[in-house]
């Protein structure tokens, strides 16, 4: 095997990769046709690792048989055809990542509740002692953390997207946790939902007898894959909809709904009132459960357990309340850049809601938020360039329809639209990049123009 490795995307995961595959003795290049961030590039430099960036020049490739993607770059890119016509294996940071790591590894996936699950499932380890680490999607790249540890986590939570689970081959998590599979970037995936979930369902694609596989039994669409028994793992149901009455570990919603248990072979089932979790709303529920019974798998004390989902801080962005002005609340749910993300921020409001929504389309279908909307909102402010569809779908559900370029217009019309007890929900259903930098951007706008108001 060459010791050339070519790294393709100089963000966090192309960086750390490089890092490691430098740690290991191997020879990185890193090539990216944006212009890449100043500070990672630094690191490269001060590194001695060769790098291009605003554009990708094969001549300047040694031959190298691994190829490191990025997960922003699709399987389709012109730029992988060559490559995978001179036998490279293509891969993604994770799987070059899993194959150095040590340790019991739990991988977390989904469309949605990934950043919230992974956190809860590492704050619980880390509250019970245990030396554990959260890498992936959520922010450290998995490499990094193997090269930059002196001695390795006894327990990797993984966060992974489904681009990320795209180029694995041999990973294989101890634990997988599949949340859900609902409709998300499905222009990546042909606008097939077939096709993102088969992304999705590789999670346990390499898992043997001994692994678990965590999964969201209300789900239909895991449902499918469940039945058609592809998986060799140990299943874990768990149901906020129904008590389930399986053998083994699962966790189900207790008959008044007002308790969850989390289930464990050959001892005492173990119960906890809802109200008394950290994270409420229906979706919340659900992670905690799945958190919970990771727990239990992983052989952390039922009161230690209790503990972490008691105290759990909520994540930035994620419904995040930000203050309440003159009788009117404001909530950050930027993260919400999906539709089934922003059917849970409906379904848990209490009061009217002024609804902001908007920004890059990934091919949303709205109808299943017709009758929240319907029920639960009194106007809607369209926070994109192109709002059509918003306005097209919801304009005869609501009092009034408006639309705002900047954070700042929108949370003035919010304010001035808004009575007291109104919600101001910024849960846009879209990705941020027409107007914003990110996710996080569009978040910390709102916020500031609230603070401002
Ligand atoms: P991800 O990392 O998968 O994007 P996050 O935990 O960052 O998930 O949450 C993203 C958005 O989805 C937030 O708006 C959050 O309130 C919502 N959400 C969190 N968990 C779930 C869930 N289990 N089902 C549906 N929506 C969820």
């Amino acid at each position: 095997m060459s010791k050339n490795i070519l790294i393709l995307g100089a963000g966090e995961s192309g960086v750390g990769a490089a890092k490691l595959a430098l740690t290991l003795g191997f020879t990185p290049f890193v090539s990216d046709s944006g212009k890449g961030k100043k500070s990672l590039l630094g690191e490269l430099k001060s590194l001695g690792i060769g790098y291009e960036i605003e554009g990708h020049n094969p001549k300047n490739w040694a031959s190298s048989s691994t190829v490191v993607k990025s997960p922003g770059i699709p399987d389709t890119a012109r730029i992988l055809h060559p490559l995978r016509e001179n036998g490279a294996e293509i891969i993604s940071e994770i799987e070059f990542a899993s194959r150095y790591s040590k340790g019991t590894v739990v991988a977390i996936t989904g469309a949605n509740g990934k950043t919230t699950t992974t956190a809860l499932i590492h704050r619980m380890l880390t509250d019970a002692g245990v030396k554990a680490t959260c890498v992936g999607n959520i922010g450290t790249s998995w490499a990094r953390d193997i090269a930059e540890r002196k001695i390795p986590a006894e327990v990797t939570v993984v966060e992974m997207s489904s681009f990320q689970l795209d180029g694995i081959n041999t990973f294989r998590p101890d634990i997988a946790v599949l949340l859900n599979i609902t409709p998300d970037h499905l222009d990546r995936y042909g606008y097939s939902l077939e096709n993102y979930s088969e992304s999705k369902w590789r999670i346990t694609s390499n898992q043997i007898s001994s692994d678990y596989l965590v999964y969201n039994s209300d789900d239909l669409e895991i449902g499918k894959h469940i039945k058609a028994k592809n998986t060799k793992a140990k299943l874990v149901p768990v149901s906020i909809e129904q008590q389930l009455e399986t053998a083994g570990y699962h966790s189900c919603i207790g008959l008044k709904k007002k308790e969850f248990t989390l289930h464990t072979p050959h001892k005492k089932p173990f119960s906890m009132a809802i109200q008394e979790l950290a994270l409420q709303g229906k979706h919340n529920l659900f992670n905690s459960m799945a958190a919970g019974v990771t727990g239990r798998i992983l052989e952390l004390r039922n009161e230690s357990i209790r503990e972490s989902l008691t105290h759990f801080e909520g994540i930035e962005h994620r419904l995040e309340f930000v203050a309440t002005v003159n009788e009117i609340k404001f909530i950050n749910d930027s993260k919400a850049t999906n539709v089934n993300s922003v059917w849970y921020a409906l379904e848990c409001m209490e009061t009217p809601v002024i609804w902001i929504a908007g920004g890059v389309d990934k091919g949303n279908d709205y109808r299943d938020l017709l009758p929240l909307v319907k029920s639960k909102v009194k106007h809607l402010i369209c926070l994109g360039k192109d709002n059509k569809k918003l306005i097209e779908t919801f304009s005869e559900l609501v009092e009034s329809v408006h639309v705002a370029e900047t954070a700042t217009d929108a949370v003035q019309i919010a304010y001035d639209l808004g009575t007291p007890n109104d919600t101001v929900l910024l849960s846009p259903a879209c990705a941020s990049f027409d107007i914003f930098g990110s996710y996080e951007e569009r978040g910390f706008k709102f916020k500031q123009a609230i603070k401002d108001l």
